[in-house]
């Protein structure tokens, strides 16, 4: 068969790899002039790659390591331990073993035991998740760690992810994470980075696909998909055009047996020729909303914290996490730099959304002096900003019943992307899965 994959993300790439593999002709059309999606990463100078957003591996990853170990790459991946923060109340408060919760000062000792408690029940008890599907994080909390627990740790948590819109999210989508990072050890939680970035993935996956005769076009989007699963491509450079594909030129059409589209729900929809999906299908799409991710990566000339990962639970600072990747890579790895994302989750039509890296880190300095009142502008030596429309789907009460499936009511179409993965939150190592289980729902 002659099968189309839109989109170059892990799951694009996985799903033609399996595809090629298969021995199907495979296109893999991609709106960016580079590989990787949301894992994508920029060259920071000096031979270095560093992902535009910040990434790592858990533990319970087991999807792409064994995809590493498929493609000849096993050594890639190393496995080091992280280090988290809170950021409350004008300090930051080591978060990393049960030790550090029983220390956790903005919480009432009672409370940390509860929460404690609870929290060790979820990992090793409760597995049935039909319970969490049907209630807020926040009601569960509330009732089961105590309002101190929400309002002091989850809430500021969720928040992080979630901006506005913590308080709705669906309990299970906490239970899920909790129980993923169970590791063995709960004194010394190991995380997983690639050794010279996400890109020799891509790399790897690129030359599999090309090397059985398929094709992996960068900067070549698709702008529409058309009855009898035609496919029209855009003209290169149509990325400065932002992601709507409505807005780019046209530049010749193709036809497929099967096309599988990984792009988010709202550019799906973008690209469909009116009336190829129902609408309620449509509708369906429509139902899961995402928030935007703002992520500032700086490199600074020293650290500007102890920590790998800082949540910060003070709502009066502008951003949501410190991710400070040179203290969980040491800074030899990249000749002594340092690197710190500042993330963001944050509302489509957000103020921040619309600012250069300059003016966002204006708005953002106050808040690093709150964390490292030491803090100055000279430390920065460089910034890069970068914004991600369809970050983070909203998984509120009843999610699952929204979830769009793999196949479309149209014949031969298919889509697969982040709001699918569940009840694991999106990651690269879902978007492995997925990418799996869409080459084997186009094929079949
Ligand atoms: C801030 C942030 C932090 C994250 N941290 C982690 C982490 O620590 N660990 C982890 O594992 N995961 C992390 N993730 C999530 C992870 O990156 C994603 O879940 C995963 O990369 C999604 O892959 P995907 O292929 O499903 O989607 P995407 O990566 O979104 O791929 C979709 C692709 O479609 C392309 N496209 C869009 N429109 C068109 C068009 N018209 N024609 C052709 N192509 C088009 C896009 O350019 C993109 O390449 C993070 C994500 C963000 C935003």
């Amino acid at each position: 068969m002659r099968i189309a994959v839109i989109g170059a993300g892990v799951a694009g790439l996985v799903a033609a790899h399996r595809i090629a593999g298969a021995g199907h002709e495979v296109d893999v059309y991609e709106r960016w002039p580079g590989l990787g999606g949301q894992a994508a990463t920029l060259d920071v100078g000096g031979g270095h790659r560093l992902e535009r957003y910040y990434h790592h591996l858990f533990t319970t990853d087991r999807h792409i390591t064994a995809l590493y170990d498929e493609l000849g790459m096993p050594d890639e991946l190393e496995w080091r331990s992280s280090s988290v923060a809170m950021f409350a109340r004008g300090r930051q408060w080591p978060f990393t073993t049960p030790g550090d919760l029983l220390r956790f000062g903005p919480l009432p000792p009672p409370s940390r035991v509860r929460m404690g408690a609870a929290v060790v029940a979820l990992q090793r008890l409760a597995n049935d998740r039909a319970p969490y599907e049907r209630v807020t994080a926040r009601a569960w909390i509330e009732r089961w760690m105590g309002k101190a627990a929400y309002r002091e740790v989850w809430g500021p948590m969720l928040r992080g992810k979630f901006g506005a819109r913590a308080d709705e999210i669906a309990m299970v989508w906490l239970w899920n994470k909790l129980r993923l990072r169970r590791g063995e050890d709960a004194r010394d939680e190991r995380l997983g980075y690639p050794r010279r970035s996400w890109e020799p993935l891509f790399d790897a996956l690129r030359r599999s696909i090309e090397s059985r005769g398929g094709r992996v076009m960068i900067d070549r989007p698709a702008v529409r998909i058309a009855a009898g699963l035609e496919v029209t491509a855009g003209a290169p450079g149509s990325f400065r055009r932002g992601h709507d594909p409505r807005t780019f030129e046209a530049a010749g059409s193709e036809r497929y047996d099967r096309v599988l589209a990984t792009v988010p729900s709202d550019v799906f929809e973008q690209l469909l020729e009116p009336g190829l999906l129902p609408d309620d299908y449509l509708r369906r799409l429509r139902s899961i909303e995402y928030f935007a991710a703002l992520c500032l990566l700086l490199e600074l000339d020293r650290p500007l914290t102890p920590y790998y990962w800082t949540n910060v639970a003070d709502r009066e600072l502008p951003f949501v996490g410190l991710i400070e990747h040179t203290n969980f890579v040491e800074p030899a790895r990249y000749d002594g730099r340092r690197f710190l994302y500042v993330a963001n989750y944050l509302e489509h039509g957000h103020e921040l959304l619309d600012l250069t890296a300059d003016a966002v880190l204006d708005r953002y300095t106050p808040g690093l002096r709150r964390v490292n009142p030491g803090f100055d502008r000279s430390w920065v030596k460089r910034t890069w900003l970068h914004r991600e429309p369809a970050a983070q789907p909203i998984v509120t009460v009843g999610y699952h019943e929204r979830i769009p499936p793999l196949r479309t009511p149209a014949a031969g179409l298919a889509l697969a992307n982040t709001t699918q993965v569940y009840p694991e939150d999106r990651g690269t190592n879902y978007a492995v899965r997925l990418g799996e289980d869409a080459a084997r729902a186009v094929i079949a």
